[in-house]
């Protein structure tokens, strides 16, 4: 791996860090006004950087060959393609936003998987943004970045996500979950440590091939969207998990009314998950997990076998409880374990995996972990402070 000084041909001033995240519950809820409850990864972008006077940025990537190169100024949305749209897609906001970022040479390292569903393009976005805002002590809100880096990955990029993403990216704190009111804008960090209960949460890569994840998941919007036109309300967050069964008599549409069913009961698992986990009752919490995977494969229709098999193996194998996680059809799936049942639980997955023939899936330990920050802390003084590792 070359070093920042082979690549650029100087020191760098800095590095700064975002990570990814899984949502615990609260599925295809975000685009209907709805709840979430993320946690941050110990899995991250790490951006080292230094600044440069021209207004260019050049960045590289160890995971990827080559240095890509753009002036700040020039940038279109689009007009950078590839992994350094991300980036390009962050001095793009930034830039928009009236921030003077200047020019900077960027290195980007990650122990994230790409495309897993754990958010590696916002924990990019989300790191690019406060290595360009730190190399030049610029001060922002993270809740402000979240949405900048949201924006960046919805016009400059061209990917319709929401802001679940980037919030947890910047704003999670270690032993939380993030509660995200989407309709409210409101967060809220909930107390959420397994370890600290004796439990552990495995976060499983399916390894599934590609499907045709977009076209379904603007179909499950549509079909949300179309529901809630036909009740008379603004999202499926107006309907209370009380007037559900009124709300489903009036659908005339049994694709419909499931939809609908899973988005409603969905909400309402996200509240209970989170009066429980208040109550420090992290144990019972395994319950709304697996109801949450069940709603998802059979009323939402999202889930593939190899999530299915997941599931049920950790469930057969003593896991709490268990859930896919992300957008669906593949990805990850979370289990809530005892802590000295996730190596069992793990080689159950692995021995159904082999039986079923499908591709050997892989996993790591998702310790709820701090928010974007920069990560050489000490290493220069100045006025940006971060959140510690
Ligand atoms: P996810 O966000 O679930 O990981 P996405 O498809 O949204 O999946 O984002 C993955 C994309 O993010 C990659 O195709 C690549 O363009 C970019 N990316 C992720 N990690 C890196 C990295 N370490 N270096 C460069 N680009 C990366
Ligand atoms: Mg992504």
């Amino acid at each position: 791996m070359s070093s920042f000084e082979d690549v650029f041909g100087t020191t760098p001033e800095g590095s700064w860090r975002a990570p990814g995240r899984v949502n615990l519950i609260g599925e295809h809820t975000d685009y209907n006004d709805g709840l979430v409850l993320p946690i941050a990864l110990p899995n991250r972008i790490l951006v080292t950087a230094s600044k440069r006077d021209d207004g260019r940025i050049r960045v590289a990537s160890t995971g990827h060959r080559g240095v890509i190169e753009f002036a700040i100024d020039e940038l279109t949305p689009g007009s950078v393609g590839d992994w350094a749209a991300y980036p390009a897609g962050a001095a793009w906001i930034l830039r928009e936003s009236g921030y003077a970022i200047g020019g900077a040479n960027l290195l980007v390292d990650s122990d994230l998987p790409s495309g897993a569903g754990l958010s590696s393009s916002a924990a990019l976005l989300c790191a690019t943004s406060v290595a360009l805002l730190g190399l030049r002590d610029i001060e922002v809100d993270p809740g402000e970045v979240a949405r900048l880096a949201q924006r960046a990955e919805n016009n400059y990029v061209g990917a319709p996500v929401g802001l679940m993403d980037q919030m947890a990216s910047m704003c999670c704190t270690a032993g939380h979950a993030l509660y995200f009111d989407i309709r409210a804008m409101s967060t809220e960090q909930i107390p959420f440590d397994p370890a600290a209960d004796d439990l552990a949460l495995l976060v499983v890569d399916v390894k599934a091939p590609h499907r045709h994840v977009d076209g379904e998941y603007a179909a499950r919007r549509k079909s949300c969207e179309q529901a809630a036109a036909e009740l008379g309300v603004p999202a499926l967050r107006s309907i209370a998990f009380e007037e559900l069964d009124a709300a489903l008599d009036r659908l005339p549409d049994d694709v419909v009314r499931r939809r609908v069913r899973h988005v409603v009961t969905e909400i309402r698992r996200v509240e209970d998950a989170v009066a429980l986990m208040h109550a420090g009752r992290l144990r019972d919490v395994g319950p709304l997990f697996t109801a949450s995977h069940a709603s998802l494969r059979d009323d939402f229709e999202i889930t593939v076998p190899e999530l299915d098999v997941a599931v049920d193996s950790a469930l057969a194998a003593g896991a709490l409880g268990a859930r896919m996680t992300g957008g669906g059809f593949g990805g990850c799936i979370i289990a809530l374990t005892e802590a000295n049942a996730a190596d069992p639980v793990l080689a159950a997955i692995e021995k159904a995996f082999a039986e079923h023939g499908f591709n050997a899936p892989s996993a790591l330990a998702a310790t709820p972990s701090a928010g974007a920050s920069r990560a050489d802390q000490g290493a220069r003084s100045g006025r940006s402070r971060g959140r510690s590792d």
